[in-house]
């Protein structure tokens, strides 16, 4: 095809689009296809003649789509949400069609200043300090690991990246923090077993005084607090770890105090959730992913630092082609991340936050947020369901718990319980432990879920409950 065919299949691709989008509901949320069922309906090798577009969109929907798990289906209440929109999706056509590679500034100027614009939107938006400075990120894995170098680098005098990792830099996060910290540690050379993880409290937030505790004790044996990651949200319960004390704490040990509201940051856009990032002033660094709950389909992190010196000190790498005469004038973002290429990112943000408006997001937000609460409500009301912790933001963590059953039958009828949600088709959840209790979450995060979406799968959990409770008596 040349460019000047492009119209040739531009509708029947957007129409396919279309049709998706309008059958979405009808199709089954978790794809049900079994390992290599997929693989083993590609040819080996790549075809010698070119083919025919109309070929492969008949392939997208006969061998692709049925290995499809539906991240945009209502009833996905799994995981945490990864949400797109119709903007969303308009802005990464575009994006794909500029093609554009933002590695620094002069490599498209448009995409460096847009970029940094949308920065300062939700920067302003969200409460956080008007001094601090954004950054586009692939993800919030990403952004956490250069918050882990950055916190290395300064603490080592900026001596890590010529000499390497000394072997006692210490890294502090929760129990319930998400993963990538311990990637992150891993790959920024400071070694798992320099990760502590500080135990919680009764709501699953990191009890400060242990921290504190443990930063005196490691001090005292000759270690160097080097990080703190807290969490605005931990994934698994939404958990808010005291970010005003651990702040305090990071002021006066110095240590670099990184943010991770990974998911739960978007809720920092209603005033009345802005209270969980209460003291977050004096933190280092903060990351949220757009491309969970705010609408821009993945990949998208919005990153921000205080002092984006420390992090371009950090990271900066001046090959000879990369030279320009605009340097420190402008923002080059290939020194503020990890890859040098960088795609545009901003121009979905761009879409998305003006199509929707503050009001439209926070109204949108503010809708799932009530959906969650009608859910826990039903289930608090049930006679054999109960929360297993207070619902938040857009998330309950739950379990089916009928009366007679014995304690220790609960986890193995939940699993199955949840087992034979999934394998309905007609809605998607996942597990956690809290402590040792398996726990069910109801996520209600997808775009355009509606409360007959979350009605729907109420009714099917409590169906499939009693037929479970019936299998466990048999
Ligand atoms: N942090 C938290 C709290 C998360 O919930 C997640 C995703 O589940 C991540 C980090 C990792 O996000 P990403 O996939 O953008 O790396």
């Amino acid at each position: 095809l040349d460019r000047k065919d492009f119209s040739l299949y531009a509708s029947a691709i957007t129409k396919w689009i279309a049709d998706y989008f309008q059958q979405l509901e009808q199709l089954p949320v978790k794809s049900a296809v079994k390992p290599g069922e997929i693989y083993q309906q590609i040819p080996a090798h790549i075809p010698a003649e070119g083919e025919p577009i109309p070929d492969m969109l008949k392939d997208l929907s006969d061998i692709i789509l049925p290995g499809i798990t539906h991240w945009q289906h209502p009833n996905f209440h799994a995981y945490f949400p990864a949400n797109s929109s119709v903007e969303s999706v308009y802005a990464e056509m575009l994006t794909a069609a500029l093609g554009v590679q933002g590695m620094i500034w002069e490599t498209s100027p448009a995409a460096a200043e847009l970029e940094e614009r949308m920065m300062e939107w939700l920067r302003d938006a969200m409460g956080l300090p008007s001094n601090w400075e954004g950054v586009i990120q692939d993800t919030a894995s990403s952004a956490t690991l250069v918050a882990l170098l950055t916190a290395r680098e300064k603490a080592t005098d900026f001596q890590s990246n010529e000499t390497g990792t000394p072997g006692h830099l210490r890294v502090y996060c929760s129990t319930q923090t998400h993963s990538s910290i311990e990637k992150g540690v891993k790959i920024a050379g400071i070694g798992r077993r320099n990760l502590i993880k500080i135990p919680v409290d009764e709501q699953l937030a990191m009890q400060a005084e242990a921290l504190e505790a443990q930063i005196r004790a490691d001090l005292q044996a000759g270690l160097q607090p080097c990080c703190v990651v807290s969490a605005i949200g931990t994934t698994g319960t939404l958990a808010v770890d005291p970010i005003k004390e651990i702040s305090r704490i990071c002021q006066e040990y110095d240590i670099w105090h990184h943010v991770d509201a990974a998911y739960a940051g978007s809720a920092l856009l209603l005033p009345e959730y802005q209270w969980m990032g209460e003291g977050i002033a004096q933190a280092d660094s903060f990351v949220f992913n757009p491309h969970k709950w705010l609408f821009t389909n993945f990949d998208c992190t919005a990153y921000y630092v205080k002092d984006p010196g420390i992090l371009v000190r950090t990271l900066d790498i001046l090959p000879e082609y990369l030279r320009t005469a605009t340097r420190g004038q402008v923002n080059d973002y290939r020194d503020w991340g990890i890859p040098l290429g960088r795609r545009f990112r901003a121009l979905k943000l761009w879409f998305v936050m003006r199509s929707y408006g503050l009001n439209g997001m926070q109204e949108k937000l503010r809708h799932h947020i009530q959906l969650n609460r009608a859910f826990a409500e039903g289930v608090e009301q049930h006679a054999d369901f109960e929360l297993l912790m207070p619902p938040f933001l857009n998330a309950t963590c739950f379990r089916y718990a009928p009366q007679g059953l014995p304690p220790q039958y609960l986890d193995e009828l939940n699993e199955s319980l949840l087992q034979r949600v999934n394998s309905s088709g007609e809605a998607y959840l996942t597990h956690t432990k809290i402590g040792n209790t398996y726990t069910l979450r109801m996520v209600i995060g997808q775009t355009y879920v509606e409360e007959r979406h979350v009605k729907k799968t109420w009714a099917l959990l409590q169906g499939l409950a009693e037929q479970c409770k019936k299998g466990a008596h048999t």
